[in-house]
């Protein structure tokens, strides 16, 4: 299964989409991006949070 976060979804006028298959990757790749781009950092807990929301991880 491929994951993904689409920056879109997070409010940004942004095409970006971090996805790969492992979740630790995809969290990091979103993270780096929203800070690079956004100037805004996600602490690796709220990607978490972010991640489990969209996939309804337990
Ligand atoms: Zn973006």
């Amino acid at each position: 299964m491929n994951l993904e976060l689409v920056c879109k979804d997070y409010g940004y006028d942004c095409e970006f989409v971090a996805e790969g298959k492992d979740s630790e990757i995809v969290m990091r790749e979103f993270g780096k991006h929203v800070e690079k781009e956004h100037g805004l950092e996600y602490s690796k807990e709220s990607l978490k949070q972010m991640f489990q929301n969209k996939y309804n991880k337990k």
